[in-house]
């Protein structure tokens, strides 16, 4: 019997009906002849509100303790899914993280999974029992609870596709696939039937948040295929896989965008060898990811700036940590700058095409689009631009590469 992992995240599952209309599409997958994992989200909106109020109760909430609370979410659903599908006659039961367990790091709010136990589920779904598991949850080896990081159900369910040996994992969300774009941004985005998982990843990394990160760097690595479709209408998805079974690659798969950006730039420092290491040094020892480095040259004097972009959320620690060291890096001030967003464009067409750098630069440049910023990697380019030219900007992107669906 083929086994199959069914996520469903948390529009799929915000209150009874929706859960009921989720019940019918695992009995349905049950009934085809598949022994049936289901990994489930916190209804929308309750892991925020869960954050809330571990926020309320304290700003320095203990993260063993704000994963105890925000890892609840999913334990309602799960039950709630497991009670539904036995009261529609198809036998079901939960298995909590630490039930099974799903074995985690003890990096508590961003925890890894390291292996999960499959026996119990095993013994179940042999006996056409549908197993309901929470995502986002797991275990350290000390038996404390643990989250894997926002977004972080669809990681739970590639992870137990891997360990189950599973022939797919179904990511259910609410739109019909992956699209060339953003489809809430760009109405004329188009649905991809399959994109590589070089791409996919490269996209989630950039600020499509259909699929998890780290979701898809694991199905890489385990080659687990994944398929990413609606639970709210029936369609065929999309397909994330290996380049060798595409046919026919396009140039870009797809424009992405990350509202979590804002800008430093160190103004002042002396231009010598060793100062880019003085300014990253405070940033690594806090944890802070530095994004993108533009470092001007000096001319007239040994002068010069360094700007970089840090996540938003990080920016006030980024200030501290850089003005405890002010007189050790020896910069004269510092600028801030929250009102900027980074806007990518991915595509494995890139190995083997020029220009496509330059169609980015030239479409932004006609509609008076400033470059503040630019990052590049094999198969990707970023640029950093005003917030309040986003919309703009990827709408004006997804046309300049073709990627407008015909109207
Ligand atoms: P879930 O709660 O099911 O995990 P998410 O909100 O995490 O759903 O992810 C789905 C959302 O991802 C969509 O509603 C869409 O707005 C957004 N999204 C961003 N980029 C893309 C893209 N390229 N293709 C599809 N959806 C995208
Ligand atoms: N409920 C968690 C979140 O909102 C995990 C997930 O839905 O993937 O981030
Ligand atoms: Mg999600």
């Amino acid at each position: 019997m083929s086994t199959l992992v069914m996520k469903f995240g948390g529009t799929s599952m915000a209150g009874i009906e929706r859960i009921r209309a989720v019940a019918q599409r695992v009995a349905r997958a049950r009934a085809e002849g598949h022994a049936v994992a289901v990994v489930v989200s916190a209804m929308a909106g309750e892991t925020d509100r869960l954050v809330g109020l571990c926020r309320e109760a304290s700003p320095l909430a203990e993260p063993a303790e704000y994963d105890v609370v925000v890892s609840s979410g999913e334990q309602v659903t799960t039950g709630l899914l497991a009670i539904a599908l036995n009261a529609m006659g198809v036998p079901a039961r939960s298995f909590l993280g630490w039930q099974l367990p799903i074995r985690t790091s003890d990096t508590h709010g961003t925890a890894r999974i390291r292996a999960i136990g499959t026996d119990a589920l095993r013994h179940a779904m042999a006996s056409g029992t549908v197993a309901v598991v929470p995502g986002f949850q797991g275990v350290t080896a000390k038996g404390r609870v643990t989250t894997l990081g926002r977004g972080g159900s669809d990681t739970s369910a590639v992870a137990l596709a891997a360990a189950l040996r599973a022939q797919r994992c179904d990511i259910y969300t609410d739109v019909e696939g992956v699209f060339t774009t953003d489809p809430r941004i760009v109405p004329r985005a188009r649905r991809l039937a399959r994109i590589t998982y070089e791409e996919m990843l490269e996209l989630a990394s950039v600020g499509a948040k259909v699929l998890q990160t780290r979701s898809v760097e694991l199905a890489m690595k385990e080659r687990v295929p994944v398929r990413v479709l609606s639970s709210f209408t029936d369609g065929p998805g999309t397909l994330v896989t290996g380049e060798d079974e595409i046919v026919e690659q396009e140039l870009i798969a797809g424009v992405a965008y990350d509202r979590n950006e804002a800008k430093v730039t160190v103004v002042g420092v002396p231009d010598r060898p060793g100062v880019v290491a003085a300014i990253f040094a405070p940033l690594a020892e806090a944890h802070i990811n530095v994004d993108m480095i533009v470092q001007n040259v000096a001319h007239d004097r040994p002068i010069t700036d360094v700007t970089f972009t840090v996540p938003r959320t990080e920016l006030a620690r980024a200030r501290t940590a850089l003005e405890a060291h002010q007189a050790a890096i020896g910069f004269e001030r510092l600028l801030t700058d929250e009102k900027v967003v980074k806007v990518s464009v991915v595509g494995v067409g890139m190995r083997s095409h020029s220009g496509v750098a330059v169609t980015m630069f030239r479409a932004l440049a006609e509609r008076g689009i400033n470059i503040q910023a630019i990052t590049t990697s094999e198969i990707r380019i970023s640029v950093l631009i005003a917030e309040e030219y986003l919309e703009l900007a990827v709408r004006v992107l997804h046309s300049a590469y073709g990627l407008d669906a015909p109207q």
